[in-house]
């Protein structure tokens, strides 16, 4: 089969311990699903710490770029950081964030779809809750934020992760899911989003 069209992009989502227990899985499905991503695998793990810093890390450079955009998000609001090191910063919320994703189960899943990565992550909205737009799943259900998190020395609880690049979504779909566990398989409304010629409906 060939691959090659934009609409066999994969992204990896997994619903946090705080979307179970705010019983949210439906709610967030709905919301990628309507959209017109298809699921494409699902499973519910309860992950160690190691699997926690194992997917974090996938990417080398993830601790510089979230630990920059951590400490910029203190200087944007004319905050000064606790110090300039963003690795020392990413690696402090590497620690919370082990605590927060071993705490209980979370719903792991691939979607796929024309632009899955970044329509994904439109639809889960910003990082930090404060700032994520109302319609967006962070938006609409996280009350949090970076100084909360970080006063109270924990990560931020906000329903979901969802790969930021398609080179991170490559990388964190191996790692969750093996290859027999995702299904390749047609959606009858495929043919309406991506089908060229869409003759054929009337009788
Ligand atoms: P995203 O999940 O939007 O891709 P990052 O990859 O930058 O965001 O960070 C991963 C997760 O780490 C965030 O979703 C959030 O749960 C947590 N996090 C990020 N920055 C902080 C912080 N300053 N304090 C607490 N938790 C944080
Ligand atoms: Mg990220």
């Amino acid at each position: 089969m060939n691959k090659t069209h934009a609409k066999y992009e994969r992204t990896l989502v997994i619903i946090k311990p705080d979307g179970i227990q705010r019983s949210l899985i439906g709610e967030v499905i709905k919301r990628y699903e309507r959209a017109g991503l298809k699921l494409v695998g699902i499973k519910m793990v309860v992950p160690t710490q190691e699997m926690v810093e194992a997917h974090y890390t996938l990417d080398p450079e993830w601790k510089k770029k979230t630990g920059e955009k951590n400490l910029q998000a203190y200087r944007d609001k004319g905050l000064t950081p606790p110090h300039d090191d963003p690795i020392k910063q990413s690696e402090m919320i590497l620690m919370k964030l082990k605590k927060y994703f071993a705490s209980g189960p979370v719903v792991a899943m691939v979607w796929q779809g024309a632009h899955a990565v970044s329509v994904v992550r439109k639809i889960t909205g910003g990082t930090e809750p404060m700032l994520s737009d109302v319609g967006t799943i962070r938006g609409d259900y996280v009350i949090d934020s970076y100084k909360l998190a970080d006063d109270d020395v924990r990560a931020i609880r906000n329903i979901v992760h969802a790969s930021g690049t398609i080179t991170e979504a490559k990388l964190e779909i191996d790692y969750w899911f093996k290859k027999e566990e995702l299904v390749d398989y047609r959606l009858l409304v495929d043919a309406m989003l991506y089908d060229t010629d869409i003759s054929g409906i009337l009788e």
